[in-house]
């Protein structure tokens, strides 16, 4: 059904039910895993092998998509496949215990780290840009973020407003893979949102998976459709198709300050990501192509007008905060040196979180039938009947999300947690609770595998923003602890020299053998985010190691 060997874009579809194609599920999960990240429902762009954030891929190219394929399916037990920026290089014979797959996407060593080289390196078919979870095979559609971009506009209103965000009105741009989902946070906040988009499949793609409630014809009626909503305390949420830098000095200058803005568009690569203001999306498209050093300039001084208007609106009295696509960082290069005046994300909402171990777990029914996510689900609020907060995202999740590909379920969970998720899940697949195995993974974005200054280590307590062997630790501790497959990426979410990054994804089968690997990856992969922020000076990461003997050699040893 896959074509493989045609070297060809196609639609691709990730195999489904009880039956085996590869030698082992481990294999098998890796194969439907890369092919769900290409879905047609799933990727933003899969004739390219884009799934989202701007160039993130999942193979280099259909030749060694084919080629990935194809090892998987004659991988032995006792194999492991080596990926080099989406390219399949080598096989191993290593044990069962391994991990079947290891992943290394966009590494370039420091000094040349920078989008410059990274095209270079491009143009010669010698890298791929893996984003976080593209190039690492467990993308699980708009939903992945989902969570993560609710409780981050939840707890801007309990912190802002004491409350949620009913009556307030939010302003953002990008409605891709990622920024799709910050409609749908925040009218589950309750709020109101415009969102600017300047490509028009993109909003009809969030309206049609009811990700986006309408679309506005201008801006005049998108401020009316806000206010009126903002009024009558309702939830809505309103598209329109412009770009995001022809529409914020506007906004100022009719006096529209919203209560809160931000962007997800993908401006942390200026010239595949963002679109320079002044210029029809068309000629836009015709430029990136015919002059891409002139594109890139443009759009780099686009974004600095962007970050200027944030600022006057900051500064108007709306709660202005960067949401994890480099912006701010991309401004300071056209000399708005006080970009930084606005918080990022993970300092202002998140950081909490992360100190507890807590980030954003997710998984996959490799049968393809939704109701053993619902049994899952169910499962997971049987387990922990006493988080409030999760149930009440279950049923909401269950309510209002659609599935994209492989059915799926995102739920942010703590240290300990995970591990117990992890167990339950493997059971349900022993007593054959649910028809097929359960792969269980997370963004990069997480508490312990990320090195990213302008993101997830922004303003860290002792100063160590920039020290990337944590996230190093944190890959290595999960091939150490028997992941399925690991990756380790520069660039995701950020872009090229501004990030280090890890991912593991674990499949539980059912087996005694995946009960043990599953519950180790899932004790220590959090287990290093504990360890990062308790050795940063972070209390709550201090006191949650002591209760649960997080072994910590220079503090409670
Ligand atoms: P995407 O490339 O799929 O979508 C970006 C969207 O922005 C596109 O639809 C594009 O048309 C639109 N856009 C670009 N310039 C515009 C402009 N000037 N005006 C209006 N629309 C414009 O990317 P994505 O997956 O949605 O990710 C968006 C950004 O968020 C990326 O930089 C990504 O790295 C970052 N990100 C953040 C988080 C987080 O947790 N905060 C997580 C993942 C990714």
């Amino acid at each position: 059904d896959l074509k493989i060997g045609c070297g060809k874009p196609r639609p691709v579809k990730a195999p489904t039910g009880s039956q085996l194609h590869c030698k082992g599920w481990y294999q098998e999960a890796a194969l439907r895993m890369l092919c769900n990240n290409l879905d047609p429902d799933n990727g933003e762009n899969p004739d390219e092998l884009i799934v989202y954030g701007g160039l993130g891929k999942a193979a280099r190219n259909w030749d060694c998509f084919d080629a990935i394929i194809k090892t998987l399916l004659d991988l032995e037990n006792n194999e492991t496949l080596l990926v080099q920026s989406g390219k399949p290089v080598g096989v191993l014979t290593t044990h069962t215990a391994a991990p079947r797959v290891l992943i290394a996407n966009a590494n370039i060593v420091p000094h040349w780290a920078n989008w410059g080289t990274f095209h270079e390196l491009d143009k010669k078919g010698l890298i791929m840009y893996g984003q976080m979870t593209a190039g690492s095979w467990i993308y699980i559609g708009t939903q992945g973020i989902l969570q993560g971009t609710y409780e981050t506009f939840a707890a801007l209103g309990q912190k802002h407003f004491k409350s949620d965000l009913t009556g307030k009105i939010v302003v953002t741009a990008g409605l891709g893979g990622m920024g799709g989902a910050q409609p749908l946070s925040v009218t589950m906040a309750n709020g109101v949102a415009i969102c600017i988009e300047i490509d028009p499949s993109r909003i009809a793609r969030r309206l049609e998976k009811r990700y986006l409630d309408v679309e506005a014809d201008d801006l005049d009626a998108a401020i009316a459709m806000a206010r009126k909503a903002a009024a009558d305390r309702k939830p809505l949420s309103i598209g329109l198709c412009a770009n995001v830098g022809d529409i914020l000095p506007a906004m100022i200058q009719k006096g529209f300050i919203p209560d809160v803005i931000t962007d997800q568009t993908s401006a942390h690569d200026e010239l595949n990501g963002y679109f320079p203001a002044g210029l029809s999306f068309k000629d836009a498209l015709t430029l990136r192509k015919s002059d891409p050093d002139t594109y890139k300039d443009m759009a780099l001084n686009a974004m600095a007008d962007h970050v200027r208007a944030i600022l006057e609106m900051k500064d108007k009295g709306a709660i202005a905060f960067d949401y994890g696509n480099n912006l701010r960082a991309q401004a300071m290069k056209k000399g708005v040196d006080n970009a930084m005046d606005y918080p990022g994300f993970v300092p202002a909402y998140i950081r909490d979180l992360f100190c507890k171990g807590e980030g954003p777990f997710r998984w996959a029914a490799l049968s393809g039938d939704p109701k053993d996510i619902k049994v899952t689900d169910d499962a997971l609020m049987q387990l922990f009947p006493k988080k409030t907060k999760m149930i009440n995202w279950l049923k909401m999740a269950q309510e209002k999300i659609e599935h994209m590909g492989l059915p799926s379920r995102i739920c942010w969970l703590g240290y300990g947690e995970r591990e117990k998720a992890g167990k339950l899940f493997n059971d349900l697949v022993r007593t054959g609770k649910v028809k097929a195995p359960i792969v269980i993974g997370r963004d990069h974005l997480d508490c312990g595998s990320v090195a990213s200054p302008f993101r997830e280590t922004e303003a860290m307590k002792d100063g160590s923003d920039a020290v990337a062997d944590w996230a190093l630790l944190n890959c290595m501790t999960n091939v150490a602890s028997g992941a399925t497959w690991v990756s380790f990426h520069d660039g995701g979410g950020v872009g090229i020299g501004y990030a280090l990054h890890a991912g593991q994804v674990t499949v539980a089968d059912g087996t005694d053998e995946a009960e043990i690997r599953v519950t180790t990856v899932l004790r220590n992969d959090p287990g290093t985010g504990i360890i990062r922020h308790a050795d940063a000076g972070y209390q709550t990461a201090i006191d949650v190691a002591n209760e649960k003997g997080v072994k910590l050699p220079m503090i409670n040893m």
